[in-house]
């Protein structure tokens, strides 16, 4: 019997407020521990949250650019659990009259389009943080509530995927629009994006869903939420192949071992024991505020895409791909600004600075190259100021030091020689000491001519203008 995956994602996005979500603490990551704390996150009794407006707002952005209907009186309940980062020993969630409901998302995979059905989004706060130290010998753990009460919205899709490589695009067209109307910044690898798999399998050529569905946590990036995936089903394919049954259940990802583990029994709703929320009012959602917020969703990816195709000219490739993180197209936009060659930034864009961000981790934001940097060193090539091949290094510089290129390359004499005197007399040096070589291209090999030219250019240590070199050295060698 064939099996074919089953997957729904629970999305948890932290939003991109200036406060937490019920107190005046600032949500800022990578704090001092403890520091973001009042009365009210950390759970002192006595104290009572007030509402962020703002995080509403996000969350009814979201919900209405993800199709979905909008509960005019949503509320918060409290959902009763205990851990060492939840100081009051509850959340603050919402259960029974949820923001937003039954919305959808459409994206391509594949080149065809593909629709995952939408549960539900709702707005809830964030749990602190257990330190555990690194030396595991050590037998204590530490707790950080700086993340304790940061607006959290969580995306609750049906279980629509059903292939490992549609969940992946499913993923990244997920964070790709959430950066787009600007509510999380979608840093992973610091955890304020995180997909919470569902995983179980189906006959193929069935609809008999076997109801086992089996959570995944721990996964911090779409590498492992794809590796915990492709674990979980061929685990569970295995097993309904023997003839055994799945409980339903929720596992951890461990990195080490690279599989999952039994976490724990999946919780009922009601071990969470969801009761209203009795120090918050019913939240109102006017259909003018609605309105208001449908007329603030901004330039989405395929307007853009569309756009750099128009704007700048570029192929409609290089303007899906610098299209794909809203992030790097805000970076492209920026270097346009400063020097119009947008097929050569939109190279050096795609290869060398995605480079740089998928090696790194990093998002365009962190790099220490100025966008208006970057365009200056591409104007220094274009002008013959400096070679394709210094150019490689002063990219790396800039990246390493964020200096600007002019500076650079005068600090390090990097300046190209286009002084036809001063090539002139590599082209003969290199002529006098390579005589067979020269006889060679003379009787006829065309492919002598790189040899030579590669050893002028290694001579000049990369500096000479190629363009020049190639056409004094031909002159040269004709006379
Ligand atoms: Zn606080
Ligand atoms: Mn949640």
């Amino acid at each position: 019997m064939e099996f074919e995956p089953v997957i729904g994602f629970e999305i948890h996005a932290e939003l991109k407020t200036q406060t937490k979500v019920f107190c005046g603490c600032k949500v800022d990551f990578g704090q001092a521990p403890n520091t973001n704390v009042c009365p009210v996150c950390l759970g002192m009794p006595g104290s009572l949250p007030v509402l962020n407006r703002q995080a509403v707002e996000l969350v009814l952005r979201t919900a209405l650019a993800m199709n979905c209907s909008i509960t005019e009186k949503s509320a918060f309940d409290r959902k009763n659990y205990y851990y060492p980062d939840l100081p009051k020993n509850y959340q603050i969630s919402e259960q029974y009259a949820i923001i937003g409901v039954g919305g959808f998302v459409d994206f391509a995979h594949d080149g065809a389009p593909r629709r995952v059905r939408i549960n539900n989004i709702h707005l809830e706060e964030d749990a602190g943080k257990n330190i555990h130290p690194e030396n595991t010998a050590e037998d204590y753990s530490l707790v950080d509530l700086n993340r304790a009460g940061t607006p959290l919205m969580e995306i609750v899709t049906e279980p629509d995927l059903r292939s490992l490589d549609e969940a992946e695009s499913f993923m990244k067209h997920i964070k790709n629009l959430l950066e787009y109307i600007d509510v999380c910044d979608c840093r992973m690898q610091e955890g304020s994006l995180r997909f919470e798999l569902n995983v179980s399998v189906k006959e193929k050529g069935t609809d008999a869903i076997r109801p086992a569905y089996v959570e995944v946590k721990n996964v911090a990036s779409m590498k492992t939420v794809m590796a915990a995936a492709r674990y979980e089903v061929k685990r569970q394919t295995k097993a309904y192949q023997k003839g055994e049954t799945i409980e339903k259940e929720t596992r951890l990802w461990d990195e080490v071992a690279n599989c999952t583990r039994t976490m724990r029994s999946k919780e009922a709703a009601k071990d969470y024991r969801y009761f209203p929320e009795p120090d918050l009012v019913e939240v109102h959602i006017a259909p003018e505020w609605q309105e208001d917020v449908r007329q603030s969703i901004p330039e989405l990816q395929p307007a853009k895409e569309q756009r750099f195709i128009e704007q700048y000219g570029l192929p409609k490739y290089d303007a899906a791909v610098l299209t794909q993180s809203k992030a790097v197209a805000d970076y492209f936009d920026e270097a346009m600004a400063r020097h119009k060659n947008p097929k050569a930034l939109s190279n050096w864009m795609m290869t060398d600075v995605l480079r740089v961000l998928g090696d790194e981790g990093i998002e365009p934001a962190d790099l220490k190259m100025r966008p208006d940097h970057l365009a200056a060193m591409i104007a220094m090539i274009d002008d013959g100021r400096i070679s394709g091949k210094i150019a490689k290094e002063v990219f790396t510089e800039m990246i390493a030091s964020g200096k600007p290129p002019e500076a650079i390359v005068e600090e390090k004499g990097w300046v190209q020689i286009s002084d036809t005197g001063a090539i002139e007399s590599l082209v003969d040096d290199v002529m006098a000491a390579h005589p067979d070589v020269c006889d060679d291209y003379r009787g006829g090999k065309k492919k002598a001519l790189g040899r030579l030219v590669g050893e002028i250019m290694k001579r000049s240590q990369g500096k000479a203008n190629p363009a020049l070199v190639n056409q004094l050295l031909a002159q040269k060698l004709s006379e």
